[in-house]
């Protein structure tokens, strides 16, 4: 849980280090307005994928299923500010699916918090492989990072893709450029 009077308390200490007067009127309700925006984009903190993905039905056959474009928005854990883009989740069932939602509310649950590109691809691909137990996950992200962009080297549009796979999907190249071919051919 987001501890609302600490982020208050810290967001006004870090005007005044800044050398900023949190009292002038704009700042004045930036540090309240900050701690109740926390308690959204921090929310994925208190949220459980394993949870969430423990809702299964049975299926018959086991084709891939790839949710693909789910949006999300993040932030770096290196320096607060936000990376956001796309992520692609595919699975090959064994004799369980989840609904499709949940695939995108995973992500979010990984999303939602202090985080690493590579790490939350790998959070999302293991989370499906231990809830789901399928033949195989994989997990590509594509992702803007406001610290890549607006400070540092300062390279707009450039985009950070991260790629997990586990069970089949590690060693088949066929499997794996199904799934590239769905991510970015397939568009209805
Ligand atoms: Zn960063």
């Amino acid at each position: 849980m987001v501890n609302k009077e600490k982020v208050k308390e810290a967001i006004t200490m870090l005007l005044e280090a800044i050398g900023e007067d949190p009292t002038r009127e704009g700042l004045l309700e930036t540090p309240d307005r900050i701690s109740r925006m926390y308690e959204e984009i921090f929310g994925g903190m208190d949220m459980d994928a394993h949870e969430i993905l423990s809702k299964r039905f049975s299926v018959a056959d086991s084709e891939m299923v790839v949710e693909r474009d789910i949006t999300f928005y993040s932030m770096c854990e290196h320096h607060l500010l936000p990376f956001y883009g796309k992520a692609h989740v595919a699975y090959v069932p064994n004799d369980e699916v989840v609904g499709l939602s949940k695939l995108a509310r995973t992500v979010e649950v990984y999303a939602k918090r202090p985080q690493l590109q590579e790490r939350m691809t790998n959070q999302i691909a293991d989370a499906i492989m231990q809830e789901l137990n399928p033949k195989g996950v994989m997990v590509m992200i594509e992702a803007e990072h406001m610290c890549m962009t607006m400070r540092g080297v300062k390279k707009p549009g450039s985009s950070t893709v991260t790629v997990a796979t586990r069970g089949n999907f590690a060693d088949n190249e066929k499997l794996q450029s199904t799934f590239y071919g769905r991510v970015r051919n397939f568009r209805l």
